[in-house]
């Protein structure tokens, strides 16, 4: 049997975040990861992949209906989606690689095949060809991650009916896709072929989109969404979505609604975690009724009654050395609260200090305009009764804004009305992803929104906008 400090069940950013910090905190440490490539969701089928897309896609519908405006003229723009596709795996394959590069200079052990618990301390690893390896650990971090979730009467089908997996991949643009889900997956991928030229409905079982984002910002969203000529039916509740060989079409059915005919169908209806066959019996862990893992505020996995390994006593004492981080706990499902979650685990191991403030943990939907936000939105303030002040400024002001011709959208402030703290941000807006970094720094430094006014922003920069909705907290903007 093969003895490490840690091992790690998953290579995605909570597994090879979680290995690298180790290594570097002294720790003999291995990776147990089942594909030949490291990355895991994010990078070999989420992030990464689609951003690919969602860039490139971008540059044609730019080169369509953009540059006329700034004296460039093509003529003849085409689209060569295989050379597209081929990009993307490209920028896939290099950044896997990295995390190869990555393990060998922190000396990461890396298993590839199957791992399972094997009961307290122990893992075993199944390779391709059957053959099983004992490995033992004084500590075990699972990162399984998580895997599309689907309902009951959608039958997949190839990439007929198919997941985000298919949808990064279709080999011609669909005539008419249908997204079943407008939330992340669905307005990313849903904005991508339609900028390649596909009809693209999306049917939403809520009477908005973007569940959790701040309701007057994705209100705004699907009014720019519709212009670009996305079909939204909301309310829509799928009841069956099937590929009809015969017809050679997929069909959709909607309660209470005619069928829709389409050539592709992409259900994106959220992610659940991938929680089964780990072994997780072997050390009476149960999860809980959305199959995730629970833990405690140190990552350390709840046992289950009678749990081998458990500090003993009744449910939902920790479990000795065994933790669990990223998308099968409880909390967003996103690759940067992933590694929050391994460097907060591992430093909590080494040290017994650990903390992550999940309020501060920014979120991104990479569309066009994108839409970024950190904090509290204000719907939740005032749910919770919460007093505040709210300041907004539009990218139409802005100067850089213009100069990109790049208009729509705004920046939101929320802060307390006594004390000024900085409790939401959200922009909906050019570069609104790269623009929430500073919103989080500042909060995590428990900013006012007047620290923020008072912080010097270049000009011209789409920056100024954040500087401008926090001057608008107090009514003082100065450019509107
Ligand atoms: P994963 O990345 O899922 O990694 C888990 C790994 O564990 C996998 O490689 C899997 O093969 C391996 N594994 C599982 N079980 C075993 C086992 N028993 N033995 C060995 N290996 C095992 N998040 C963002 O923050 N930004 C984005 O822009 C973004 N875009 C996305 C786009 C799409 C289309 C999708 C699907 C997701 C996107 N996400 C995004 C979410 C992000 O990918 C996940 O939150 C993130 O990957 C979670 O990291 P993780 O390490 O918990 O799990
Ligand atoms: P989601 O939770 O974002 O959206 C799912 C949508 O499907 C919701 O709006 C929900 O109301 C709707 N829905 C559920 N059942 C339905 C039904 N029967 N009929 C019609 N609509 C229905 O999930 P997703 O888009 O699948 O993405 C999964 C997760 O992956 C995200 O929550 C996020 O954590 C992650 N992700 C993140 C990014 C990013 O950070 N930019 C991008 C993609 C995915």
């Amino acid at each position: 049997m093969t003895n490490h400090d840690l091992i790690i069940i998953g290579g995605g950013p909570g597994g090879y975040t979680a290995a690298i910090r180790a290594a570097q905190l002294g720790l003999n440490t291995a990776c147990v990861e089942r594909e030949p490539r490291l990355g895991g969701t994010c990078l070999r089928l989420g992030c990464i992949p689609s951003k690919a897309m969602l860039e490139s896609s971008e540059k044609f519908s730019e080169a369509q209906h953009k540059l006329a405006e700034h004296g460039v003229k093509v003529a003849g723009v085409e689209l060569d989606l295989a050379t597209m596709l081929r990009r993307k795996e490209q920028v896939v394959d290099t950044l896997c690689k990295g995390i190869d590069g990555l393990f060998r200079k922190h000396k990461i052990t890396r298993y590839i095949g199957y791992g399972r618990i094997a009961g307290p301390g122990q893992v075993n690893v199944t390779a391709e060809n059957g053959s099983v390896q004992q490995l033992a650990a004084k500590h075990i971090i699972l990162t399984p991650g998580s895997k599309p979730a689907l309902l009951p009467g959608i039958e997949l089908h190839a990439d007929r009916v198919g997941t985000s997996t298919e949808a990064l991949s279709y080999t011609e643009v669909p005539q008419h896709l249908v997204v079943v889900g407008g939330g992340y997956i669905g307005m990313e991928l849903g904005s991508v072929w339609n900028r390649l030229g596909s009809k693209v409905t999306v049917l939403e079982f809520l009477d908005r989109i973007l569940p959790g984002t701040d309701s007057e910002l994705a209100g705004e969203a699907i009014e720019l969404f519709q212009k670009q000529g996305i079909e939204f039916r909301l309310g829509s509740r799928v009841t069956s979505a099937k590929f009809d060989p015969s017809q050679n079409t997929c069909v959709v059915q909607c309660a209470g609604a005619a069928p829709i005919s389409c050539d592709r169908i992409l259900v994106a209806v959220g992610r659940t975690p991938a929680t089964q066959d780990l072994g997780l019996e072997t050390v009476g862990i149960s999860l809980d009724p959305k199959g995730r893992i629970s833990v405690d505020d140190h990552f350390h996995i709840l046992s289950a009654p009678g749990a081998p390994g458990s500090t003993g006593g009744p449910v939902g004492q920790t479990i000795l050395n065994l933790y669990a981080i990223g998308d099968c706990i409880p909390g967003p499902m996103l690759a940067h609260k992933a590694e929050e979650d391994a460097v907060a685990c591992v430093e909590g191991i080494v040290t017994g200090y650990a903390h992550v403030d999940y309020n501060l943990v920014p979120s991104v939907i990479y569309t066009h305009p994108e839409i970024a936000a950190v904090g509290k939105t204000e719907d939740q303030l005032q749910s919770d009764d919460t007093p505040y002040r709210k300041g907004t400024f539009p990218f139409r002001a802005n100067g850089r804004a213009r100069t990109l011709a790049d208009m729509d959208g705004k920046v939101k402030i929320l802060a307390h009305q006594q004390t000024d703290r900085v409790l939401g941000v959200h922009i909906l807006g050019p570069r609104a992803g790269d623009l929430i970094a500073e919103a989080a720094a500042a909060m995590a430094f428990g900013a006012s929104s007047e620290d923020i006014a008072r912080t010097c922003h270049a000009h011209p920069t789409l920056s100024e906008a954040v500087k401008e909705a926090a001057l608008a907290v107090d009514n003082r903007t100065l450019n509107l």
